[in-house]
């Protein structure tokens, strides 16, 4: 026997999680610049970072011989205070995909189950495969969660149920009343994960209340990021709101110091800087229409949606989705294929600049034209 055949089965089985092309990889193959390539494949802001959350980490450099707070104190108050809950009901993570993972580890064990929605974010079924525990993937209705389906499915071994709302790649919503519904039926003992990393792309009229209903749900963990509207995806840092016994148990399993003091300091500032958050949400709003009137004038069918990033599907074959998403490539853009996610015939492009969409859309009528 060679040493890695002892790691358990579950952990050999697992698919290794397929990331967006980074834009240095493209302008290697392709013998481009990198400045012609335009990566719209993981749902980063087009706009970067908030500049206050900039500015603060630059200054923060000159002590990085330091650990970082590990309890982060200053973020989790500012967090407090613009949530309105305590501080010990927050759990701050390395990025939210963290957050889910110490969920699993908490929750699950070998012979455990999760609930989670087909074409659902493909982080859950792999943190509960890593702890040996059964996923049970709930078919979709039209693409969306179909959250009755996902009550029915849990069984007296499912400790966590996932939803994403909006969900990655669907770009699909719950409403507050099917997501207030499905907690008031959800037994206590199961711990039901509301991923909300797009929420701040919502319209208010489209946000549900969900903080307010910590108090009345001791089994909800709600996970947010500072990776989308507050572009900093690449420092790594998110958060949890619960319970704030979960919080506890969370916060044993975690790494003492797993968030950097970099991240700390940009989320503290960028949490501060609404006009930047503003600014991004009007433009992902006006993206949004340009691209969804793009795929009506090129005759794509598309997944309406309420996050940064849109799903179309690409007529023909699963064959032929492929062959757009190359000649994209050829063209100098980076858009995400969701073979992984069960959607073989969509691909999946976050909202640009405004130059950026509108070269993607050009790209994409040439694309289309290659294949016909
Ligand atoms: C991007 C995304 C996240 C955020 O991941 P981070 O680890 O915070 O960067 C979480 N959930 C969903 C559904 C996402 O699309």
């Amino acid at each position: 026997m060679n040493l890695c055949d002892f790691a358990p089965e579950y952990i050999r089985s697992i698919q290794p999680y397929q990331p967006g092309k980074p834009i240095s990889e493209l302008a290697r193959e392709m013998g481009v610049d990198e400045a012609h390539v335009i990566k719209l494949a993981s749902n980063e802001n087009p706009l970067g970072t908030s500049p206050l959350a900039l500015d603060a980490m630059i200054t923060a450099l000159h002590d990085v011989a330091l650990y970082p707070d590990g309890s982060g104190y200053e973020l989790k108050t500012a967090l407090s205070k613009r949530y309105d809950v305590a501080s010990e009901q927050i759990i701050l993570g390395n990025g939210s995909n963290d957050i889910l993972d110490l969920a699993a580890r908490v929750f699950l064990k070998p012979g455990a189950a999760a609930v989670y929605s087909q074409h659902a974010f493909a982080v859950y079924p792999l943190v509960v495969q890593m702890i040996g525990a059964i996923g049970i993937s709930v078919p979709a209705r039209d693409f969306g969660h179909d959250l009755h389906a996902m009550l029915d499915a849990i069984t007296p071994e499912t400790r966590i149920v996932f939803i994403a709302s909006p969900n990655n790649p669907t770009g699909t919503l719950s409403s507050e009343n099917e997501l207030f519904q499905f907690m008031e039926r959800v037994s206590h003992d199961v711990l039901v994960v509301m991923d909300e990393a797009y929420y701040e792309y919502l319209p208010e009229a489209n946000k549900p209340d969900s903080i307010e209903w910590l108090g009345k749900f001791p089994n909800l963990l709600i996970t947010r990021t500072f990776s989308k509207i507050y572009g900093l995806a690449g420092v790594r840092i998110g958060f949890g709101l619960t319970h704030p016994d979960v919080a506890n148990l969370m916060n044993r399993v975690r790494q003492p110091f797993n968030v950097s003091s970099i991240a700390l300091v940009g989320a503290l500032a960028g949490l501060q800087d609404g006009e930047f958050v503003q600014k991004s949400y009007a433009l992902n709003r006006a993206g949004m229409l340009q691209l969804s009137d793009g795929f009506r004038k090129l005759g794509i069918e598309y997944i309406p949606s309420y996050g940064n990033f849109i799903s179309f599907q690409v007529p023909g074959d699963a064959n032929n989705t492929l062959k757009v998403y190359q000649s994209l490539l050829r063209q100098g853009i980076i858009v995400r294929p969701l073979g992984i996610y069960e959607m073989p015939h969509h691909l999946r492009v976050t909202v640009g600049l405004e130059s950026e969409n509108k070269r993607f859309l050009e790209s994409l009528e040439n694309a289309l034209g290659e294949i016909a």
